[in-house]
């Protein structure tokens, strides 16, 4: 199998597993509790693969590394203050408005957009590497999927609508996967800087759209557990892996 075709696969089997999210959906709304622990469990399981990304740059890119993570933080950031993305509140389902729906839609597009340009410079890395990231992105994006799922089943989208949405808002994860990965062929000294980018994006990620909603649905103490727990397992399973 050529590379690139790795990509595109590895990206879409993680967009679809977004469609696993929306099974528990099926015996009604999960409490909020268990709500903010998918989201903590995702959360943990995006530090892990940020954490992966930043430890496979050589230290003599250390530099372009930091540059890349401060501009993924600050394109996320502007991103979402351009479509008036602040306070999405996962767990007050009840107060769900179309605009609040369309918000969380396209937050959630950008997220997984940024995910994507993980898998890309991963691939691009080492494509076992990548593999890896793609299949940590792939696990935390069924959490994510079942947020996403229960916002659209709020606004009164069947189930199989909210899965098909899931999906189709994760697929922006395949495009910026490829696009990343062709990217970094064609200029292989921007290896450093992109990886930088996602491990910031990620970052950023997990502490704005994620964690102050889940400290809300379940409190600190579990949601801190639960987030150690995912990114320690992640993170001793990495180390393994790289022997
Ligand atoms: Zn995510």
């Amino acid at each position: 199998m050529m590379p690139w075709m790795m990509v595109v696969l590895a990206a879409s089997a993680a967009a679809g597993a977004t469609a696993l999210g929306i099974l528990p959906l099926r015996s009604g709304r999960p409490a909020s509790r268990w709500m903010a622990w998918s989201s903590a469990l995702a959360g943990g399981l995006m530090i892990a693969a940020s954490f992966a990304l930043v430890e496979s740059v050589p230290r003599s890119t250390t530099l372009q590394m930091a540059l890349g993570a401060v501009a993924g933080i600050g394109v996320l950031h502007l991103a979402r203050v351009a479509i008036g993305a602040r306070d999405i509140r996962l767990h007050q389902l009840d107060a769900v408005t179309d605009t609040y729906g369309r918000n969380v839609l396209r937050v959630g597009m950008i997220h997984a957009a940024a995910e994507g340009a993980a898998i890309g410079a991963a691939m691009a890395q080492d494509i076992a590497f990548g593999v890896f990231v793609a299949v940590a992105l792939a696990l935390h994006n069924v959490p994510e999927g079942t947020l996403l799922g229960a916002v659209l089943q709020a606004r009164g989208a069947s189930l199989q609508r909210a899965a098909v949405l899931g999906v189709a808002a994760n697929s922006g994860q395949v495009i910026l996967a490829l696009g990343t990965y062709l990217a970094l062929l064609r200029w292989p000294a921007g290896l450093a800087l992109l990886l930088g980018f996602a491990a910031g994006a990620l970052v950023y990620l997990v502490l704005v759209d994620l964690l102050p909603d889940a400290y809300e649905g379940a409190g600190a103490k579990s949601i801190a557990l639960t987030v150690v727990l995912a990114l320690w397992t992640f993170g001793l399973l990495h180390g393994v892996l790289r022997g």
